[in-house]
Parts: structure tokens; C-alpha cells; sequence
């Protein structure tokens, strides 16, 4: 029997970091069993659904590594809405569901309590279909439901205790539930592999699935995905979009070592991994079931460690995006014509070893492209002290008067001049950084002076100078 899995996300808002995880769980284990992974985009929630929102989940896989035309679809669920009308007409005609118009006021007012559940009332009345006549599951009075999850054992659920839940609302439209279990079905999915969330749903399910006479998929239930409060992961509080954090220079290579990471890990003590490892190593049996911690912290210095790993050419390009501001990334601060890629190469192996995110490469290196520096006034005003126009005054005299114009060279001079005030380089270098990147910190100062050139350096710290009493 070929394994086929599916990833069937809902296109209501941003692709979820907990939702790509699933997604790579479900394309490893595809892999590793020779199966097929089938891409379903559940889209009957025509009120919540957006078409953008589905491009969004395509190419977020897609940069994630589960590319288009690799995998079987996307298929939509809306396109299969006639199978589930007549999976809801089987089960209406085969005494497995049964018509009722009660409401919820009807029940409690029978039932004389909190609402705890439909109570069956319709069970036997013989209502037929019409306009307002939910069809609901008659579901088992005695036994249990044994759900199999790779994850998890054998969850079991009293039958009794599982209310007859409706399948399709007083419109005669299926709810989702049904439609999941049918093109579950239809598509011939042997496992099914999602997020905990769900599991509260799957004796409904799988009750679904016996009742439509077919063999219910093996189940495997991932842990939901918590921040650092152990709360679960939410669009509202939390940045969970996996598309934040592509724009924000998170390397795909990162994120989905990442992801992978979340309730397993490699042998060995091992965190960061060659991707190959990962997909000979995994077992989807022995991921924990309890929820896992999503630390961005973790993942930021993880990036970092990729973005180190890079070779310079790699890294080079990897910036590009950030460096002329593609696609939905902000621009950067200089104008195009103003960017030399000769004195970007010249600075990128020392900006490479100094940031954990691509976008922190613009305010490393803008002050490579800008006419005049983008001064930080709150930096300026704690650097630039009593002694300040002196020090430049002597440091642009003492530039001048060099022959050769190299980051040690410069870094002798400007450490002379200091000397001469009883200064560490420390304090020598700051308000010559200031004037010259506009910021405290950077890139490593007489490095970035040699780039910058002769002209452009004094010329700032001219400026500088200018400004102070
Ligand atoms: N469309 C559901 C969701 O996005 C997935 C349901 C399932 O995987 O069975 O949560």
C-alpha cells in the first residue's frame, strides 16, 4: 500500500510557523515511506477564505523547500463539494444521520441545564430534509472509538459521551468536518499527520470514516506550538507568520532545521544538521507529545550560525534582496544609482560574522551608499562629549597627513591620537564612528574607513566637527 499523506491548510490569514512544520513532518515521512505527499487547500470557508492567502501558503512552502510540482495538487476542498453533499445523503439514507430543526435555546430548554450537547431528541422522530434541518451523526450509544496516532498510542473516547454532532447545517452545506473526512477519503490518505488541535475532532472522524464504510488513516497528532509564556502560538500576541520571518532574513535552511526541531531531534547532541540528516533521522514516532516551546531567540542565533556557514558569494547574493528592497521588503535608504557593489564585497565577509538576520545588513553597510550618514541623534548626543571637537579636529589632521590609506594605518594613527590624550582606542573610535556611520556600533571601524575612502571619511568627520561648540 503506498503511504499518501496531505498538508491541508486553510487560507484565513498568514502561513503559521506551527502549520509549515506540519507540512515538513508530513513531506519527510512521505519521503522516507516512498509515498506521496498530496497538498489539499481547504477553502470552504468562503467568508475567511482569501485567494491571496493561498498563493501565500504555496510560496512560503515552496521557499521552505516543499516546491511546486513536486507534490500532488493543491487541490481545493470547494471543488469536492458535491462528493461531500453525497456523503451526507449516504449517511442520511443508510440511518447513520437523521434531519433535526431544534436550536440550541430547544435543547436547553429541555435539558433544564448549561447546554452540555445536543440530547438526541430527533434521534428517532423521523424528521425529513428542508429548509433549516441540520443532519446530525447518530453516534454509537455504547463502545468506545480507539484512535491510532503514532504520536500518541491509542487515545480512547466513550462513544456515549460523543454528542451527535452535526454534518451538515440547515442549508444542506456539509461542515467541515465531513468535508476533511470525504476528501480525506477520496484522495486516499492512509496517514494523517496534523496538529493536536484537531485531535478533538478525530473520533468524530473516525466515527465518520467506519460509518462511510472505509478503513480510518493511521492518525499522528504534533504538538501544538507554544511561546515562552507556554502559551499556544497566536497570530494576535505572537509573530507566527512564516512570511515575517523570511522577510526578516531568516534563511530557509534555518527555519526548517528549525521547525524540525520542535518536539524532536537529531542523534547526537545535535541541533544544526545538514538537511539530509534530518530526513534519514526523523521518526515521526518519536516526536513528544508534549507542546513544544517555540524560541525565537533560539532560532535567531541558529540563523546566525547558517548565515556564518555561507560561503561569500552565497551570502553576497543572499543580501540582495534586503540591499535593493525586492518584492514586499522594505527599500532601502539610498537611492539605487547610489550602491557599489565593489565596497558592499569589500565589507560583506565582516558584516557576515556580525548579524543573525539578512535585514540587519542595511543598517550595517548604509552608510557605505548614503551621501551623508543617517546620524542617530541618541547616539550622538551620548558619544560626542566636551573633548570630541578636539579629537576630530587632531584625527582629520592626522588622516590627512597619511600616505596610505588602510585600515591599519588608520587604525595607528587614530590610537596615537588618542595616546596623546591619555585615551583608549575604545574612546578614540566612538566619535569618529558616530561622524562617519552615524551610529555606535558597527562594523569594524578602520575596516569600513578604508572602504568608505579618504575623501568621503573627512569629509564627514568635518561635518562633524562643525556640529560640536
Ligand atoms: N484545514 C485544517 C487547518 O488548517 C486542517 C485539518 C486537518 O489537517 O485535518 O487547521
Amino acid at each position: 500500500m503506498t503511504v499518501r499523506v496531505r498538508f491541508a491548510p486553510s487560507p484565513t490569514g498568514m502561513f503559521h510557523v506551527g502549520g509549515a512544520r506540519s507540512a515538513l513532518q508530513n513531506w519527510i515521512y512521505a519521503k522516507q515511506q516512498g509515498g506521496v505527499f498530496v497538498l489539499r487547500i481547504e477553502d470552504t470557508d468562503a467568508a475567511r477564505n482569501k485567494p491571496e492567502w493561498t498563493e501565500g501558503i504555496l510560496s512560503a512552502l515552496d521557499w521552505i523547500g516543499i516546491s511546486r510540482g513536486s507534490y500532488e495538487g493543491p487541490y481545493f476542498q470547494s471543488a469536492n463539494a458535491g462528493e461531500h453533499r453525497a456523503a451526507a445523503t449516504r449517511l442520511y439514507e443508510s440511518g447513520r444521520a437523521y434531519y433535526c430543526d431544534c436550536t440550541r435555546e430547544d435543547v436547553q430548554a429541555r435539558t433544564g441545564s448549561q447546554y452540555q450537547g445536543y440530547d438526541g431528541y430527533h434521534r428517532d422522530l423521523g424528521l425529513g430534509p428542508g429548509p433549516g434541518h441540520a443532519l446530525r451523526f447518530r453516534t454509537p450509544d455504547e463502545g468506545t472509538t480507539v484512535v491510532v496516532d503514532l504520536i500518541r498510542g491509542e487515545p480512547t473516547f466513550e462513544n456515549k459521551l460523543i454528542e451527535d454532532f452535526v454534518i451538515a447545517r440547515g442549508d444542506g452545506s456539509p461542515v467541515f468536518l465531513l468535508a476533511n473526512v470525504v476528501d480525506d477519503m477520496t484522495m486516499g490518505i492512509t496517514h494523517v499527520i496534523r496538529a493536536e488541535e484537531h485531535l478533538p475532532n478525530t473520533p468524530k472522524q473516525q466515527l465518520l470514516w467506519d460509518a462511510l464504510g472505509v478503513k480510518p488513516p493511521v492518525w499522528a497528532h504534533v504538538p501544538v506550538v507554544v511561546n515562552e509564556k507556554r502559551q499556544k502560538l497566536s497570530k494576535r500576541r505572537d509573530k507566527v507568520a512564516l512570511e515575517a520571518y523570511r522577510d526578516e532574513g531568516y534563511l530557509a535552511g534555518a527555519m526548517r532545521n528549525y521547525l524540525m526541531l520542535l518536539g524532536w531531534a537529531p542523534s547526537g547532541d545535535r541541533e544544526i544538521v545538514p538537511w539530509s540528516v534530518i530526513e534519514d533521522e526523523f521518526r515521526l514516532e518519536e516526536v513528544n507529545p508534549s507542546p513544544a516551546f517555540f524560541d525565537e531567540k533560539k532560532l535567531r542565533a541558529f540563523n546566525g550560525e547558517y548565515i556564518r556557514a555561507l560561503p561569500v558569494p552565497e551570502f553576497i547574493d543572499a543580501c540582495q534582496p534586503w540591499l535593493t528592497g525586492t518584492g514586499t521588503l522594505a527599500p532601502p535608504p539610498w537611492q539605487p544609482e547610489e550602491f557599489d557593489a565593489d565596497a558592499f564585497a569589500a565589507v560583506a565577509p565582516l558584516a557576515q560574522t556580525r548579524i543573525a538576520v539578512l535585514s540587519e545588513i542595511v543598517p550595517n553597510v548604509d552608510f557605505l551608499f548614503l551621501a551623508s550618514p543617517l546620524i542617530d541623534e541618541a547616539a550622538w548626543t551620548k558619544t560626542m562629549k566636551d573633548g570630541s571637537a578636539d579629537l576630530l579636529d587632531a584625527a582629520v589632521a592626522a588622516f590627512e597627513a597619511l600616505e596610505s590609506w588602510d585600515a591599519e594605518s588608520l587604525k595607528s594613527t587614530l590610537e596615537a591620537v588618542g595616546a596623546e590624550r591619555g585615551l583608549k582606542l575604545g574612546k578614540t573610535q566612538a566619535p569618529v564612528r558616530v561622524a562617519v556611520t552615524g551610529r555606535t556600533v558597527g562594523l569594524p571601524l578602520f575596516e569600513s574607513l578604508e572602504v568608505l575612502g579618504r575623501e568621503r571619511t573627512l569629509t564627514r568627520m568635518r561635518a562633524a566637527r562643525l556640529r560640536l561648540p
